[in-house]
C-alpha cells in the first residue's frame, strides 16, 4: 500500500488492512484536532485504490479479514468511488467479514437511506463516529461539524445530528461505534460533559462505545483558548469521575465498551449494560487508589 502520513485508525482495527481512499478530513476543523492539520482533504482516484487492493490480493488475498477505509472521515466520499472499492475489495478477500471507516454524523446525514443501504450491501459494515461529548456547549466548543445550513450561531443542533445519523446507519443494517473523550468539557464544564454525553450514549445507542483522553495538543485552537480563557483539564480523579457518570448514567441496549486506548488512565472493559455495576465497582476502587493508573509517560495520543 501506498500510504500518505501520517495515517491513524481506531485501536480495534490494529489487525486490519488500512485502504487511504482518501486524504485528511472534509472538516478538519474540530478545535482539538491536530491529526490532519498538514494535509489538504482530497479523494484519490479510484483507479489507485483498486491497484492497491489487487497488489496486496496477489500477495496473500486469504489474510485480509477486514479492510479500514481511511483517512478521517472516508464516508464523505462520493458512491462512485465508494462502490467500486466496496466491490473489489469483496472480489478480491474471500475471508473479508468487515469493512469499516470513521464518519461525522454530517457525512451519514448526507447519503440517503438507499445509499447506506448499497453500501452496506456492498460490505460497510461499521461506523466510527466521534461526538465525544453529548453536551452542546462542549460540542460546539468542539466544532464536531459543520453548522448546517440556515442554522444560527447558537443554534443546537450537534446533539440530535449525531442520534438521527446513528438512527440512519442502524436503518441501514450499519453498526456503529461511538467515540467520548474524557475531559473534553474542561474542569468548568466536566459535569454537564459527563451528564451530556450518557444521554447521548443512551440516544445514539451504538454497538461500540469507547471512551478516550483529551489530550490538549499545541498548535490546535483549542489550546489557544484554553491558554486565552484559563481553561484547565480535570485531573485524573476528574477524569475517573466523568468516565463514572458516562457508564452508570448511560443505557445503551447492547454495547461492547472498552478504553483501551492508550491515552487513558484505566484501561476497562466490557458489555453494556450487563457488566454496568462490576465497572463502576473498578472505577471506584480506582478512585478510592486501590487500582494502579496507567502511569503518564505510558499514556499516548
Ligand atoms: S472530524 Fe475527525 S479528523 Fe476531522 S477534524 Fe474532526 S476530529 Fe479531526
Amino acid at each position: 500500500m501506498r500510504y500518505e502520513y501520517p495515517l491513524f485508525r481506531p485501536p480495534s482495527e490494529a489487525n486490519s488492512l488500512i485502504l487511504q481512499a482518501t486524504l485528511g478530513c472534509s472538516w478538519n476543523n474540530c478545535t482539538y484536532c491536530h491529526m490532519y492539520r498538514s494535509k489538504r482533504f482530497k479523494v484519490r482516484p479510484v483507479e489507485d485504490c483498486l491497484e492497491e487492493l489487487a497488489e496486496v490480493a496477489d500477495r496473500g488475498a486469504g489474510r485480509v479479514r477486514k479492510l479500514f477505509v481511511a483517512d478521517g472521515d472516508a464516508l464523505v466520499m462520493p458512491m462512485e468511488s465508494w462502490e467500486p472499492i466496496l466491490r473489489e475489495a469483496a472480489d478480491s478477500f474471500p475471508n473479508l467479514k468487515q469493512v469499516s471507516c470513521y464518519a461525522m454524523a454530517s457525512n451519514v446525514l448526507g447519503k440517503t437511506p438507499e445509499e447506506l443501504r448499497r453500501l452496506r450491501e456492498l460490505g460497510l459494515g461499521v461506523l466510527y463516529m466521534g461526538p465525544e461529548s453529548g453536551d452542546e456547549t462542549v460540542m460546539r466548543r468542539l466544532a464536531k461539524q459543520p453548522r448546517p445550513e440556515g442554522a444560527s450561531r447558537d443554534e443546537d443542533y450537534l446533539f440530535e445530528a449525531h442520534v438521527e445519523a446513528s438512527r440512519k446507519a442502524h436503518e441501514a443494517g450499519m453498526k456503529v461505534s461511538a467515540i467520548f473523550l474524557l475531559g473534553a468539557g474542561g474542569v468548568e464544564r466536566s459535569q454537564e460533559h459527563a451528564e451530556g454525553s450518557a444521554r447521548l450514549i443512551t440516544a445514539m445507542d451504538p454497538d461500540f462505545l469507547a471512551a478516550l483522553t483529551l489530550t490538549i495538543v499545541e498548535g490546535t485552537p483549542l489550546s489557544a483558548t484554553m491558554d486565552r480563557l484559563g481553561w484547565r483539564l480535570p485531573d485524573i480523579y476528574g477524569l475517573l469521575g466523568e468516565l463514572r457518570t458516562m457508564v452508570g448514567e448511560s443505557s445503551p441496549s447492547k454495547a461492547l465498551f472498552r478504553t483501551n486506548h492508550a491515552s487513558n488512565y484505566l484501561p476497562l472493559g466490557g458489555s453494556l449494560p450487563q457488566d454496568r455495576q462490576r465497572i463502576v465497582e473498578t472505577i471506584d476502587l480506582a478512585l478510592a487508589g486501590a487500582i494502579p493508573l496507567r502511569p503518564e509517560e505510558l499514556r499516548g495520543l
